[in-house]
């Protein structure tokens, strides 16, 4: 238990740390409250009964010699008073304690969730080609929420429970060593057999959480998303059941989670009023107790059993909720670490700086291969694109031409060989800067939930996008049927729209940005010749754009050229001229 603390620490910053350790402080004030109103409530009791303070137990008998100074009357006063105020205040502490524990506990989780999102959000492409966004959903969403709720803030109610079971407890020893003894054992044995019994299912449960909540996003996110295919394939119930089954499984995880923890709760109850009535009778029948002595016992003993009871309890529900949630803290353990190293590095790198380009794109001797599969990717590829140029790309399906737009836009860095720009080496350390000059429209454009106006000036508020770029950007797309309907909504991914106007919405985009290069990945593919030759005429028109990389596999498009780059199952040559390309594909 120790070293899963330490690990968890070595995951939050120094203001979360202080946070933890300013709510002990708290708890054992409250503790030591408890304490107090307990102790007091038997003189209270006796001076109810009007009987004299006197007993036979050494440990009351101090008490009261202590109060012996005062008379009757005013003692019932003060006694009155101060019980009153001792329970007022510990309930109030306890009303502060909650809200510092709901809100430091937030504090954490949204330390942990912004932290995880920083951190995935700053992977490269090779990172997410290879993990589902349902995971890291699931981790961001599912995985911090239980590592905050269920593992640190038991871990902290451990203590403090624990805190307040052993003072309550060592008090009931000063009072009756046989009584506190008996029911520590039978209370400790109690919970220990309980927590043993059920360990393996409530790690069973959380391990069960963990692993299907991807599962269970999955079947939402893909079942919608391709809601066409669902119903002309007739696959609603397919999608339904896979939805059901994960829905289920998640069902039975959260039963035995909140369910066995409290079975024992109304166990102990039992065993509790069984010792209390069972040992008041034997006092009445074997001792002749006065009523008054019983009564400040009971009133003693009930308001300790109030107390720790719910304190032993909650020690039993914090390894219960522990055990069965330690697994969302494996799952993520890792990403926290490197992640809390990447948010110290983002604050002190922003700088604005830019790769100057004005003469030439290098590439030189490049040679990629994708991890999971060593046979695609780009093998020793030479390209020269200078400054002003148009290139043209071309090839079959499959043959490597995003990978190697990915190599130029800096998505994935190359195994061998270099990328140079005018001079400067293009690395991981100024990728960055380089990326500044690239406007892309990718194969599979993306369209954002809002308006046209808000897809086009990506990432900015909406306040700060500039209506004259807007307009001008959709003028260059030949997106003349948005012009003065800038604020038309386009649906989720772009559902109301046609496929062309995705893809110059796509290209409107990339003009926004007003780079020097603009790459485009079969960006015109879904228009009619004409459209697309009247953008591609507004593009070489345009006085701000500089250099294009089209990769198309329309002649007429390659046609207008500079230069046209050949691949071939990863290896590129450059074409002489146009009649090579046409001999090619023949
Ligand atoms: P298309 O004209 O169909 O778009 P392309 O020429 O752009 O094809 P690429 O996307 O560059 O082809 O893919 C080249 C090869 O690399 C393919 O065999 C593909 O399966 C493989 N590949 C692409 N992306 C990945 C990835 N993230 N991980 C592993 N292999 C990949
Ligand atoms: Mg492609």
């Amino acid at each position: 238990m120790i070293n899963l603390i330490l690990r968890v620490l070595r995951c939050l910053n120094k203001s979360s740390i202080y946070k933890i350790f300013y709510l002990q402080l708290v708890t054992i004030l409250i503790a030591l409250l408890s304490v107090l109103s307990a102790i007091l409530i038997a003189p209270f009791i006796i001076l109810v009964s009007g009987e004299s303070l006197s007993t036979n137990n050494p440990f009351f008998q101090k008490v009261f010699n202590l109060v012996a100074v005062f008379n009757n009357d005013d003692l019932f006063l003060y006694v009155s008073i101060i019980f009153v105020s001792f329970y007022v205040l510990s309930i109030l502490f306890t009303l502060v304690f909650t809200y510092l524990n709901l809100k430091w506990i937030q504090d954490i989780n949204v330390f942990f969730k912004k932290n995880l999102y920083l951190f995935y959000i700053n992977k490269n492409w090779l990172y997410h080609s290879n993990i589902s966004s349902k995971g890291i959903i699931s981790k961001i969403e599912s995985d911090t929420n239980r590592l905050g709720n269920s593992v640190i803030l038991p871990f902290l109610n451990l203590v403090s429970n624990f805190l307040i079971s052993f003072i309550i407890i060592s008090a009931i020893f000063l009072v009756d060593f046989n009584v506190a003894l008996i029911s520590m054992v039978t209370f400790s044995l109690f919970y220990l057999f309980f927590y043993y019994f059920f360990k393996k299912k409530l790690r069973k449960a959380g391990d069960t959480v963990t692993k299907v909540y991807p599962y269970y996003l999955k079947s939402m996110f893909e079942g919608f998303s391709s809601i066409k295919d669902v119903i002309l394939f007739d696959k609603k119930s397919f999608f339904t059941n896979f939805f059901s089954e994960n829905v289920n499984s998640l069902k039975n995880a959260h039963i035995t989670q909140s369910y066995l923890p409290q079975i024992p709760r109304s166990l102990i109850e039992i065993i509790f009023f069984t010792l209390l009535i069972g040992f008041t009778f034997v006092l009445v029948k074997s001792y002749n107790f006065k009523f008054a002595e019983i009564g400040a016992m009971m009133g003693f003993y009930g308001i300790c059993a109030l107390k720790v009871i719910p304190a032993l309890q909650k020690i039993f529900n914090s390894f219960a909720s522990i055990n069965s949630n330690i697994s969302a803290f494996i799952n993520i353990e890792n990403d926290l670490i490197n992640a809390k190293k990447i948010s110290l590095k983002k604050e002190i790198n922003t700088s604005n700086q830019k790769i100057k380009f004005q003469k030439i794109i290098k590439l030189d001797d490049i040679t990629f291969t994708y991890p999971n599969n060593k046979k695609a990717g780009v093998f020793n590829v030479n390209m020269t694109i200078p400054w002003g140029s148009k290139i043209g790309i071309v090839g079959k399906t499959g043959s490597g031409k995003s990978t190697l737009l990915d190599l130029i836009l800096g998505f994935i860095a190359a195994d061998k060989g270099e990328i140079k720009v005018d001079e400067v080496i293009i690395n991981n350390n100024n990728i960055k800067y380089w990326q500044k000059n690239l406007s892309y429209v990718p194969q599979n454009f993306f369209i954002y939930e809002g308006t046209i106006k808000s897809n086009i000036g990506f990432g900015l508020d909406e306040s700060l996008i500039e209506n004259g770029k807007i307009h001008n950007s959709l003028l260059l797309a030949e997106l003349n049927e948005f012009i003065d309907n800038e604020t038309l909504e386009v649906g989720e991914n772009g559902k109301k729209l046609s496929g062309g106007q995705k893809q110059r919405v796509g290209i409107a985009r990339a003009l926004y940005k007003n780079s020097e290069v603009l790459i485009l990945d079969e960006a015109t593919s879904a228009l009619d010749t004409i459209t697309e030759r009247n953008i591609l005429k507004n593009l070489e028109n345009n006085k701000n754009l500089k250099t294009t990389i089209i990769v198309s596999h329309r002649f007429e498009t390659l046609k207008m050229c500079d230069k046209i780059y050949f691949i071939q199952s990863g290896k590129v040559e450059e074409l002489k001229n146009f009649e090579e390309l046409i001999s090619k594909y023949k």
